[in-house]
């Protein structure tokens, strides 16, 4: 239900209708009277100008359970109202001098039960037609659990489940302020009215630093990140792959019309609200370079559009899923999603759910916590996903 004003309580306030928002609904609201409060439109922030990639198993290779919790739901939940996942596997470009440790990392993941393979450029160019591999790169890693979703369509699905089992939608109403009693929180302040509530789950993005002020330190930072999509002259097909290019700065997908998507070039930023929601000259530049290298048609590639948009970063690129000891009891805050909220949601509902009514659950609370962090500031070095420097491995 969408309403035009406050109700007086709810069992618990969610703040921020982005992605995250929209699953914890969800999933709460079969047995919870449940208010989401959006201070502007559902998931029109960072959850609409995502990429939708779903990349979440080569992501969280230390905790399986994570890429298969999220897996499962996007398969369940495919076909769904408008919602669709398409499955497509993924391939990490290998730079000449990496190849020694892409193979044996591949090999690795294979024998714990991955299914990745090392494939070089022979197999690389023949598996792919749309791939024509310059000197620089030397061979490819497959992954096959990957795949993409219409970001908006799947927080709109996710919210559009979470009004059927009973979730209030309250859109272009801010809150302002966290009320707390002693250690407890009874409820918030919206700059329409108070609603009172004994649970709060603060998923206002790249913002919750800033809302929780002096609630509890929070350590994310905003970052600005951005894609452009390219026109092959072709339409690139289905056995055009997922994938991205390590220390390239670059990740790519198909688009279901055939054109590319190209997104990256991720750089933190102090002015989030000031930052250009247009993709900038040098990304554009960069990857116009970039495509005629490891593409058969990338020197006919026509810029179509392109867009950036502001996420939360975290010190370790994994966000936050917790309930802070430090924090008045009822608080719980999902932020710092990193690049990855879209793919995350599925996971950050089923945690948020379990923390909210103490369910037990298969998924690790570890990586989540913000007590993983001994320093909670926010002025750490933000580490770039989109690099892809991370999945080396050392020699
Ligand atoms: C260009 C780009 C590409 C990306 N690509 C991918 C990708 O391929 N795969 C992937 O998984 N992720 C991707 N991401 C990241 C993903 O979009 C985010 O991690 C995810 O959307 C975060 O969801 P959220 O709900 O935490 O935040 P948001 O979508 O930002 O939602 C937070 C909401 O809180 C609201 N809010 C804030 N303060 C208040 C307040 N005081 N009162 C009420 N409401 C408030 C905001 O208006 C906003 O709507 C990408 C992001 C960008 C920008």
């Amino acid at each position: 239900m969408v309403a035009d004003a406050p109700p007086e309580s709810a069992d618990v306030v969610i703040v921020g209708g982005g992605v995250i928002g929209c699953a914890a609904a969800r999933l709460l609201a079969s047995d919870h009277d449940v208010v989401v409060v959006e201070r502007g439109q559902l998931a029109a922030e960072a959850t609409a100008l995502a990429a939708g990639e779903v990349t979440i198993t080569p992501s969280y290779t230390d905790y399986p359970e994570v890429g298969d919790h999220a897996l499962d739901f996007f398969h369940e939940y495919d076909g769904t109202g408008e919602f669709h996942y398409e499955d497509r596997e993924s391939v990490e470009l290998v730079p000449t001098d990496r190849v020694g440790e892409a193979r044996r990392r591949s090999e690795r993941l294979a024998s714990e039960g991955y299914d990745v393979e090392f494939l070089d450029r022979d197999e690389i160019e023949s598996r792919y037609p749309g791939f024509d591999l310059g000197a620089e790169f030397e061979a490819g890693v497959r992954h096959a659990d990957t795949g993409f979703v219409d970001p908006y369509t799947f927080a709109t699905t996710l919210a559009d489940d979470a009004t059927e089992r009973g979730a209030t939608f309250l859109t272009g109403t801010a809150v302002t302020d966290v009320l707390v009693d002693g250690e407890t929180v009874t409820g918030v302040e919206t700059d329409e009215g108070t609603i009172e509530a004994p649970t709060v789950l603060v998923a206002a993005g790249w913002r919750t630093p800033e809302f929780l002020g002096g609630i509890t330190p929070v350590p994310v930072r905003p970052y600005r990140t951005q894609c452009i999509v390219l026109d092959l002259g072709t339409d690139v097909g289905e056995a055009f792959p997922m994938g991205w290019i390590p220390g390239k700065h670059v990740y790519f997908r198909p688009e279901l019309n055939g054109d590319v998507l190209v997104g990256g070039w991720s750089f933190a930023t102090d002015d989030p609200v000031g930052a250009s929601g247009n993709a900038d000259e040098e990304f554009i530049q960069h990857v116009a370079d970039l495509a005629p290298r490891f593409l058969a048609d990338g020197d006919r590639a026509r810029f179509v559009n392109g867009w950036a948009g502001v996420d939360g970063a975290t010190p370790d690129t994994r966000p936050i899923i917790d309930a802070p000891a430090d924090a008045p009891d009822g608080l719980v805050v999902a932020t710092g999603f990193h690049g990855r909220g879209v793919m995350t949601a599925p996971v950050a509902a089923t945690l948020v759910r379990s923390i909210v009514t103490g369910e037990e659950t298969d998924l690790p609370r570890e990586p989540f916590a913000i007590d993983r962090f001994e320093d909670r500031s926010r002025d750490f070095r933000f580490v770039s996903i989109s690099s892809g420097d991370e999945s080396y491995e050392a020699d």
